[in-house]
């Protein structure tokens, strides 16, 4: 056997047997999936399906897919592995057009950021079969859209949450973890609850921080003033603020219960601090400031794996 060859029956190996996969939403996540495939020497079939010919014939075009189909059913036939990258809010009608059309032992994984929905929808449509369901999410992004945005090493060294379900069969998990890993992600498991929690306090309480912000200043009247002098700190903490409405949006409905708590803390803490602004406390301020120095400092190098 040449060398490539043995490389290749290895990449197989750790492929956990998949051949041909089957991205529908070819943007960001679902098409830097593909690109990590391949970059990592996987050389099975990549199918790409999603609503704009435009979208994916451009996939086509930048390598990252090999052939696609606009009907979302006649892309996933024959898949062993169908990934759903989609919004949150289109992945249950998405999963009800293509489950007809799924082999049997196809496994059926996401990379979606909430996880509960995720697992409802699956329930709902694929209730008899959930062996082969597992719910992941890479914990890894920038805030650009579409087949365009996507690059081989967003994985890499990035951590990849999965959350098999009580019914998920253990070699459906880690044939995906092993899809992952190729991709270069560290992967790990984690209950659905647990995962909505953690990313509800990490990513999405901090996304609609910085969107508020920007609203609220968008809507002062001198905002223009306000903009055109807002320097490097302001840009760093709302360059998440260019981030895909639709995509937060779902984000939000999708994982309401986790975010609503931690949204109710922020309140109550920030309010703590407005009080102490107001009374001119620079002590409480000064232990507040002491405190998430002191956290932030602590927890960097984990802050800095956590791009989403
Ligand atoms: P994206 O770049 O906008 O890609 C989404 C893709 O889904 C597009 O190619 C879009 O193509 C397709 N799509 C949208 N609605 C569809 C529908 N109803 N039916 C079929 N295809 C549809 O978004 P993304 O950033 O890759 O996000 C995809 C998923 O990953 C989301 O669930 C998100 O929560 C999750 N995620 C995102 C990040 C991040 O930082 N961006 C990180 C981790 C996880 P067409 O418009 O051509 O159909």
């Amino acid at each position: 056997m040449s060398v490539s060859a043995s490389a290749s029956a290895s990449v197989t190996q750790r492929a956990g047997g998949v051949r041909r996969i089957c991205i529908c939403g070819v943007g960001l996540i679902g098409g830097s999936f593909a690109l990590g495939l391949r970059a990592a020497g996987f050389d099975g079939e990549i199918v790409g399906s999603g609503r704009s010919a435009d979208n994916l014939a451009r996939g086509v075009e930048l390598g990252v897919i090999d052939r696609y189909s606009t009907d979302l059913a006649a892309a996933a036939a024959g898949a062993d592995l169908l990934l759903l990258a989609v919004p949150m809010g289109a992945m249950r009608a998405v999963l009800e057009r293509v489950a007809p059309a799924l082999r049997e032992d196809a496994i059926v994984s996401d990379a979606g950021s909430v996880k509960g929905s995720f697992a409802a929808d699956a329930r709902a449509v694929l209730g008899d079969s959930l062996r082969r369901v597992v719910p992941g999410h890479p914990i890894a992004g920038t805030e650009n859209s579409g087949v365009e945005a996507a690059f081989a090493t967003l994985y890499r060294q990035r951590r990849v949450i999965l959350t098999p379900l009580d019914e998920t069969a253990p070699a459906a998990t880690e044939a995906v973890a092993g899809l992952w890993r190729l991709c270069g992600a560290e992967v790990e498991c984690l209950s659905v609850e647990q995962h909505d929690r953690v990313l509800a306090a990490t990513s999405h309480l901090p996304h609609m921080l910085a969107f508020s912000l920007v609203d609220t200043l968008a809507t002062m009247q001198s905002r223009d003033e306000i903009f055109r002098y807002a320097a490097g700190g302001f840009r760093d903490f709302t360059r998440i603020a260019s981030s895909d409405p639709v995509m937060w949006r779902d984000i939000c409905v999708a994982n309401r219960g986790a975010l609503l708590e931690v949204v109710e803390e922020l309140i109550e803490h920030f309010q703590q601090l407005r009080d102490a602004i107001e009374r001119g406390d620079a002590t409480a301020i000064h232990d507040t400031f002491l405190r998430a120095k002191a956290a932030r400092d602590a927890h960097l190098d984990k802050f800095s794996r956590c791009a989403e």
